[in-house]
């Protein structure tokens, strides 16, 4: 079975955590929106990353700090 991603570049991502997190791994939902497991939505019209709120609708809450090792998100600002 093929790891997809979300994210179109992952060896750019921080850290491995967040690339683990960004792979869509599940057989059973296509959409990280769908799936409890998922936990961080990457929308690349954006460039924004977001952890998922699983309510039932497409609600995400932005972030600029990756979760686990604190790096910046926001593009440009990686210095
Ligand atoms: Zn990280
Ligand atoms: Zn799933």
């Amino acid at each position: 079975m093929t790891v997809r991603t979300q994210h179109p570049d992952p060896s750019i991502l921080c850290c491995d955590s967040l690339r683990a997190a960004l792979q869509i791994e599940c057989e059973a939902h296509d959409d990280p929106f769908d799936c409890p497991d998922s936990l961080i939505a990457y929308n690349e019209g954006l460039e924004q990353f977001a952890l998922i709120v699983h309510d039932g609708e497409r609600t995400v809450v932005l972030i600029r700090f990756c979760p686990w090792c604190g790096s910046s998100l926001a593009k440009g600002t990686t210095e």
